[in-house]
Order: C-alpha cells, then structure tokens, then sequence
C-alpha cells in the first residue's frame, strides 16, 4: 500500500522534501497556515510591486538542481536566473568600499584600494577554502544522530582544518589584515543571524561558495524559487492544502500519525515538521511528550538575530547596485548592541536591495521595488516594537538617503513594514528569530534538532531548524537527508535518485570541473547505492 507522509509548512525545506518523497513513491500531502507557499521565501505583491520577503541571496544552485532531477525537470527550466557580477557592494562606515566579483585579478584591485597589502592573501583563501569546503562535505551532508557520527575517525582527522572553536574573523587574519577587507569576507554570517566573531570559523565558506560558485538572482525574486518548487511537486502528485494550520500534531503514544487542523484530521504514516522548530514544539507537540526539547529546554537555548524590514515600492529607477551592504562605522559596537545587549543601534548596519537593476518585471516602469533590512535583536524585553518601530524606520530613511538614495520618503507609493514583533506573531517564529536557532557549536551538528526527530517516532524535521542549519542551500540539503531517514524508516528504497549528486551545477560548469560538495552523502552513510559521477 502507497504510504502517506504529511508536511507541516510550505517553505521551502517543506517543499523540497515533498518533491524528493513523491519521486521516490511516497503520498504526499503539505498543509499550510498561509494562502501561499514559500514560507519565507515567499514574495509581497501590491500595486505592481513585487519583493521578496526573507531571502535575496540565491547561492549554490546544486543542491536545488539535484533535486529537481530527481523530478526530472531542471532548474534552469523551472526557474530562470542570473548570476551577478558585481555579486555586491560593501559600502564601510568606516570609509571606501569594495564591489566584490568572481573575477579574481579585479578582485585583488579592490582589495588592494583598501589595504595593498590584502591583495595576494585572496587567492590564498580561496585555495584554503576550496580544500575546506571538500573537508567539510560530510559534516554537512550526514544526519548526525549522536556523538558516535562525530566521532567517527574520518570526522575527528579533518577537524584540525576546520578550526571549530575559532571565530571567522579570527580564521581570516591569516589572510587579511585590514578589518574592512575581513569583513567583506565574514558578513556572510549575518546569513545565519550570527557575528562573524562568535561565527565557528568553518563558515567562512559561505563567502568563499559566493565566489566560486556565485551569487543568482533568481528572475521573479527567491519566491520564483519556491513557486517553481510547488509547481513541480504538484506535478509529482503532492497535494498543497493552503490556509490550514495544523492546530495539533497526533500521536499514538509516542508515534507520530497524522494531524489536526483547522479543516479536521489528517492521518499518515509519518509527519515532516517544516515550520519552526522551537514554535511548533511549543504550539503542536505536548510538552510531556518531549524530553530533549521542552518548553522550559527551548526557552533557554541561543537565537539568531532578527530583522527589520522595510519594502518600498518609488518613483524613479536608481543607478545602484543590485545588493548594497552598509556596515556600521563601529561594526562592533553594533554587532553587541543586537546580539547582547538587545537594544536598537543608533548606526545600524543595514542591506538594500535594488533588484530592479536586473529584473525589470518586480516593478511598473519607471518606478523601483527597493528592499531595506537592518538586522537587530530577536525579541526581548529590551525593546517594545510599538514605541520603537516608528523611529527605527524614520532613522533608516535618513540612513538611506546618507547612502545615495536621496530623501525618498515623498517619492514611496507602496510600503511595508515588518519588525521582530511581527515575525513573531504573525509568521509564527519563535521570538522572531529569522534564522532559527544560532549556529554555535554547542547547537550544530549531533547537538541540533535531529533531522529524524529525536524525541518522538515518526517525526522528521526540515528547514532552517534543523541540522545543517539555515540559509537555502543547507535548508535543501536537510530536505535530503531527512527524505532519505523516512525512506529508510518506511522500509523504501533508499536507492532512489535522491542520492545522486554531481549533476552540473546553475553556474555551467560541469562536474568535472568542480568538487561537489554533496556527493560523498552515500558513501559516508555506508549506504550501497553509489552516487552517479
Ligand atoms: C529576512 C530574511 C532574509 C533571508 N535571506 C536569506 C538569503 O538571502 N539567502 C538564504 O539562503 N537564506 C536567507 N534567509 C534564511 C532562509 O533561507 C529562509 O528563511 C527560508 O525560507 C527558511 O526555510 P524553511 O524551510 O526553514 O522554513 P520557512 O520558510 O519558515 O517555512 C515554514 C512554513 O511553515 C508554515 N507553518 C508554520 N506553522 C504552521 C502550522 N501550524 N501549520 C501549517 N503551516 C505552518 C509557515 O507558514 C511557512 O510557510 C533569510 C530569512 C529571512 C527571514
């Protein structure tokens, strides 16, 4: 008999894991709280204005293209997209900046109108980096279940590389010595919600991923990502119910079975939990069913950052780059201010995103989607968003137009407005931590929510909550390796395309050409199926 899987959450985890499980056989059926799909990778339509809500930053198209094989369509066929060159604009409060490009001679010429003495340490890193990235694929692709996957004897030789309990910024000092030209290398971490100093220094392939791999812009935005993902797992056969939170998760004593939402009860063989981790404990699994993760153990774990968001839709195009970064002029200072002492910087550092440049259909002619976001604390007593809320935005508009904008205030015909407060309630994270749990050590890898739930049966987790972590790339490769645990558990074939990799990659290299980060999955688990070369 077909077995049924149901997914809590249309994001994007949840839709990759839905496409992976339909390809391999399995009934699958998302529900949804929202009229959309995409979670936070969905999109802000209104009065021809389109914006992406969460991510912008669409970074090593592999893993998607891998999964869309498996549905045999490809990526580029669902999803048109453009690599950037300039990637983006780093813009330092501190004075000069650096438009940072695959193109390494140019690259080192930016480096160099910085700190002349930077310029030969960046191809340095990359060389390190790609050896790194190599090191650290199986970390990134097992499910580690305990401390007997860390301590497997391949992990623990490649760990004196990885440098764990160092910073990013610490690591790049090796490389860099100017602190503007460090930074260029380690904001990347804000992509986990984290400083590049608390940051474990085996993130510093992030940076290293956008430039040998590349920084797209997806035509339509990232939300054109998870729409196209939606497409294919309908066409899989998965049904997508909307608007209909799941109220509770049922179980049969410790097994999961099924769930009840707001249209009644859905029953089936095992559940993926794609919303957020730490809320839908909280909300759909009884605390005394939990062990490892109960409400008073959530409440003291660490959160990302959050973000205040601005999306304006104006009059008139602007000659800016496509990703402009702002750091505070006191980077540090702010960097404590959102992470530890939980109040609102009086110089925040904060990202624009003129995506017009590329993608003319997000606006009506003439006229520019402009995408604000300043990271800040996540939600805490420090800050009461009602009161704050007006004045963060007007000291972001005077920010903006420092940063060569102008004084658009008179010239927005569309705005919106989301801060921490309204992550919270109204997209249903967990203190409106937009990037989940933080990525410290002592919550990655065996010591994050399993990807097979650890506490109950039946249950799997996916997304940005679970290991490896957040950011797209990851969230995918969760989906993997998740699909692959039900499978097994289900007793399906694991041999199924899901573990094959090293297909060419968005960028038009073939594998040949580069090491894939995800092909030695099967291999590491012992698993018999070999992946495809
Ligand atoms: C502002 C911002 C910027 C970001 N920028 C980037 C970037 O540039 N690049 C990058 O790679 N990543 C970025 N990220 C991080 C990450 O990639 C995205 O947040 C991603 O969407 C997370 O995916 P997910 O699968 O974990 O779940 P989500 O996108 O959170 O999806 C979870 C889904 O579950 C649904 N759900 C919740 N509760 C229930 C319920 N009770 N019943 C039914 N459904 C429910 C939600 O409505 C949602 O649709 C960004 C995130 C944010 C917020």
């Amino acid at each position: 008999m077909t077995k049924q899987v149901i997914i809590i959450g249309a994001g994007p985890g949840g839709l990759a894991s839905a496409i992976l499980l339909a390809a391999a056989g399995v009934r699958v059926k998302i529900v949804e709280r929202l009229p959309v799909v995409g979670g936070r990778t969905s999109s802000i339509e209104a009065d021809g204005f389109k914006f992406d809500l969460g991510p912008t930053f669409f970074l090593y198209p592999r893993v998607l293209e891998e999964i869309f094989r498996t549905a045999g369509t490809t990526l580029r066929d669902e999803v048109p997209m453009e690599r950037l060159d300039p990637q983006y604009r780093i813009q330092f409060g501190a004075g000069g900046r650096i438009d940072a490009t695959p193109n390494v001679e140019q690259m080192e010429r930016e480096i160099a109108a910085l700190c002349p003495a930077d310029a030969p340490g960046f191809r340095r890193f990359l060389t390190e980096n790609r050896t790194k990235l190599g090191a650290m694929a199986p970390f990134l692709e097992s499910p580690f279940l305990g401390w007997q996957d860390l301590v497997q004897a391949r992990m623990l030789k490649m760990l004196p590389m990885l440098r764990p309990h160092q910073s990013v910024d610490t690591y790049l000092k090796r490389f860099f010595k100017d602190e503007r030209v460090r930074l260029a290398f380690c904001f990347q971490s804000k992509y986990l919600g984290m400083s590049p100093f608390r940051c474990p220094s085996l993130f510093s392939i992030l940076s290293f991923l956008e430039y040998e791999y590349g920084v797209f812009h997806p035509i339509g935005g990232c939300a054109a990502v998870t729409a196209g993902m939606a497409r294919v797992a309908q066409r899989l056969g998965v049904e997508i119910c909307l608007n209909e939170p799941v109220e509770e998760i049922l179980f049969a004593g410790r097994r999961a079975v099924g769930v009840r939402t707001s249209a009644g009860k859905h029953h089936a063989d095992a559940v993926v939990v794609n919303a957020d981790f730490a809320r839908a404990m909280e909300k759909l699994v009884p605390d005394n069913l939990r062990r490892r993760w109960t409400n008073a153990k959530l409440a003291k774990k660490k959160y990302s950052c959050s973000t205040f968001m601005m999306y304006l839709g104006v009059e008139g195009t602007f000659d800016l780059p496509h990703h402009t970064i702002h750091i505070s002029k006191n980077y540090t200072q702010n960097l404590d201010e959102v992470e530890n002492q939980h109040v609102l910087s009086d110089d925040p550092s904060f990202y624009v995103q003129n995506a017009c440049v590329t993608d003319p259909t997000l606006a009506p002619k003439g006229k520019s989607a402009l995408y604000v976001l300043a990271p800040v604390s996540h939600q805490h007593p420090n800050i009461d968003w009602t009161r704050e809320r007006p004045r963060f935005r007007k000291l972001l508009f005077e920010k903006i137009a420092q940063a060569g904008y102008g004084d658009i205030e008179k010239r927005v015909r569309y705005e919106r407005v989301i801060t921490p407060a309204d992550w919270d309630s109204r997209y249903e994270i967990y203190r409106g931590a937009t990037f989940n749990l933080a990525h410290t050590l002592d919550q990655m890898l065996h010591l994050r929510p399993h990807n097979r739930f650890e506490d109950l049966d039946g249950m799997y987790l996916v997304g940005g909550g679970t290991h490896p972590g957040s950011g797209l790339p990851v969230i995918f490769e969760s989906a993997r390796i998740s699909s692959r645990l039900l499978l097994e558990d289900l007793g399906m074939d694991t041999n199924s395309p899901l573990l094959r990799s090293n297909q060419p990659d968005g960028s038009g290299a073939t594998a040949a050409e580069k090491p894939s980060l995800f092909s030695t999955a099967a291999q590491m688990l012992g698993l018999k199926s070999k992946p495809t070369a």
